[in-house]
């Protein structure tokens, strides 16, 4: 079976490739999150084709639920499958069965924020979307790569709630940018520092990408390997037995 992942727009319909229209009209089946949106694309574009609901709920039963078809293409509610929804299952299910997986080069959020934030793009950290239930968004925080920019998605209402914690671990004059809406009618990228954006988005409302500016001093050190070495030596650890004592 021939499954090919394809982007589609984060907003503005014009943001779809040939490639991804063409793959559109040629498949046997569009599987997607969500048949109704995805079908508005598709009446959008003149293409008339079957759709399937493939969601979260229903992408473990992919096997049984594509079973037949030899040309699926899948299609999530915006951007590329597989970025914070059921296409990365849906990818690591089809290589486990064998399938031909392909994925088309499109939109997706995480990547218009990053460059539009006009901070360090050379190195970066996606963390999706935070855990909802506080006590584990928080735990979740103390592990993120401060030392690189972080990019986070956040729905509309938990937005504050997120940049309180983040204040809580940057402080409130950390630069960070707020894209909201990106290539709708109401795109907005707010740049500023998280004690600013708390203050801007009073009332949040729409689609919500956050990125943090690097701070390297809030990494925790990496050890040094040489110096680690010489004290565990000097307890007189020697082979295997030093080996996993430096891994651990
Ligand atoms: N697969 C998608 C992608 O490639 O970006 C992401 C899917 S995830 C379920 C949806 C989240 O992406 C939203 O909650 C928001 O954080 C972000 N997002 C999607 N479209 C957006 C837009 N137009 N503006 C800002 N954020 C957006």
């Amino acid at each position: 079976m021939r499954l090919v992942l394809v982007p589609t727009p984060i907003g503005n319909l014009e943001d779809i490739t040939l490639r991804a229209l063409r793959v559109l009209k040629e498949a046997e089946v569009v599987a997607c999150e969500d048949t109704r949106r995805t079908g508005i694309l598709l009446r959008h574009y003149g293409i008339s084709k079957p759709t399937l609901r493939l969601d979260q709920h229903t992408v473990g039963r992919a096997r049984e639920l594509l079973a037949g078809y030899s040309y699926v293409a899948y299609a999530t509610d915006a951007g590329t499958p597989g970025i914070s929804d059921p296409g990365a299952e849906l990818v690591a299910l089809g290589l486990k069965e064998g399938w031909q997986v392909e994925v088309l080069p499109g939109p997706t959020a995480l990547i218009v924020a990053l460059v539009a934030s006009g901070l360090p793009t050379a190195r970066f950290a996606f963390e999706g979307f935070l855990p909802q239930k506080a006590s584990e968004r928080r735990e979740r925080l103390k592990g993120i790569a401060t030392g690189r920019t972080v990019v986070l998605y956040e729905a509309p209402h938990r937005l504050r709630e997120t940049l309180r914690d983040l204040i809580q671990l940057y402080g409130p004059d950390h630069p960070v940018a707020v894209a909201r809406e990106l290539s709708k009618l109401h795109e907005e990228v707010f740049r500023g520092s998280l004690g600013e954006a708390l203050a801007h988005f009073d009332q949040p409302r729409g689609e919500f990408v956050l990125v943090l500016a690097p701070r390297p001093d809030l990494e925790p050190p990496t050890p040094d390997v040489q110096e680690l070495l010489e004290r565990l030596r000097a307890q007189g650890l020697r082979g295997k037995a030093l080996v996993r004592a430096l891994v651990e």
